[in-house]
């Protein structure tokens, strides 16, 4: 058997939409779909603006301009991250801050994030990673105090919540993506989320370009083509209708997948705080010392099994493209978890049998 480490689905319904989009010849940035795919997706996070950008990658980048982000600013953001958050950061000049993760949520750990408040910090970027919520209330007290934005990477947890709350509509602002692996998709794609009228409505010049809002084609400022398609917009309408169905099956995954795996000695699998509801984007592990492979030879046994898996981020400070930026701050649960973690098969589309077939090689390997 093979098991892709991630399957998307397209609904139904998501697919007549894209046709109708085509349909209309509305091929571009104009068209219905894209207001009805931002009303919607605001609905859905429970925020007054949604605006539709080309990944959440320029979410982010668009989210550190329109706060007027930039070079002699400091941004504190985890060490436990997709690397768009450093990338995004870095594209507005400004200088990134890094910070340790939580050994049990693996998102920024808020213990340690006040002693790296200094004159220039601007914003704090928390990451809810793999489906579980960062704990904002201690983030949003010292933003409050310190006089900060707090940018949710909300990337990987559409729909889950925090407190109650969903994530990404939060913090001053959210930023979502729409790769084909996440959970709302649309091919490529992303959105910033928002309640600030004044941030919303610079967030929608700037990304067509910064026009003069008297004088279109006179430009006073620099600004992206980060628009979104008709078509694409088309998808993430459909798939957000749907998003009910999707979240029920990831929650039927991790149930199933740590009911079969949970008497295993030397697995760690995924904690939930009580605050958070998790939606699980992936279903991430650590393989403990007692464990008798390493997590390599874990990952190779499966992937001679057909069963595909990914390992867990590498620490961003580490990065070459972040020796300027490097400090003598030690990131020891980052260092750990990237060495240890890994996750299995969490797309939408991934079955029964596909789920119970990597359980049973998984005990297999465990007690041979
Ligand atoms: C996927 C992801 C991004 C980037 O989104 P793209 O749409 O691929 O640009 C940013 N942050 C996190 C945490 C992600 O998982």
């Amino acid at each position: 058997m093979k098991v892709p480490v991630n399957e998307p689905v397209i609904a139904d319904g998501a697919k007549k939409y894209v046709l109708d989009a085509l349909e209309t010849g509305w091929i571009s940035s104009a068209g219905k779909y894209i207001s009805l795919f931002e009303e919607t997706f605001a609905a859905f996070i429970d925020v007054k603006h949604a605006i539709t950008v080309t990944s959440g990658t320029s979410a982010l980048h668009l989210a550190l301009t329109s706060l007027n982000i930039g070079k002699g600013d400091e941004v504190i953001l985890p060490d436990f991250t997709m690397i768009a958050c450093l990338d995004a950061v870095l594209y507005t000049g400004a200088t990134p801050v890094f910070v340790d993760v939580d050994p049990e949520t693996y998102c920024i750990d808020t213990d340690q994030i006040a002693s790296k408040i200094t004159d220039r910090t601007k914003a704090i970027m928390p990451v809810h990673i793999y489906g579980h919520s960062a704990d904002m209330d201690p983030i949003l007290v010292l933003a409050e105090k310190h006089n900060l934005y707090v940018i949710e990477d909300a990337a990987e947890v559409h729909g889950g919540t925090y407190k109650g709350k969903k994530c990404g509509g939060i913090g001053t602002v959210g930023c979502f993506s729409f790769y084909g692996n996440k959970i709302i998709s649309t091919g490529e794609g992303g959105m910033l989320v928002t309640n600030d009228d004044e941030i919303a409505a610079r967030a929608r010049s700037l990304k067509d370009l910064a026009h003069d809002s008297n004088k279109r084609f006179w430009h006073k400022e620099v600004g992206y083509n980060y628009r979104m398609t008709n078509m694409q917009a088309a998808l993430g309408l459909g798939q957000t209708e749907s998003v009910d169905t999707f979240l029920a099956h990831k929650k039927w995954m991790a149930s199933n997948y740590t009911s079969q795996l949970k008497d295993i000695d030397g697995l760690r699998l995924p904690i939930t705080k009580d605050y958070a509801e998790n939606v699980y984007w992936m279903y991430g592990i650590l393989v403990e010392n007692s464990f008798p492979l390493t997590k390599d030879e874990l990952r190779s046994a499966l992937q001679e099994k057909g069963v595909d898996t990914r390992d867990f981020f590498y620490s961003i400070s580490s990065m070459p493209i972040a020796d300027p930026y490097r400090t003598d701050d030690k990131y020891p649960v980052t260092q750990d978890i990237s060495k240890r973690g890994f996750y299995l098969p969490s797309g939408l589309a991934l079955t029964e049998e596909q789920l119970t077939y990597v359980c049973d090689v998984i005990k297999e390997i465990a007690t041979s």
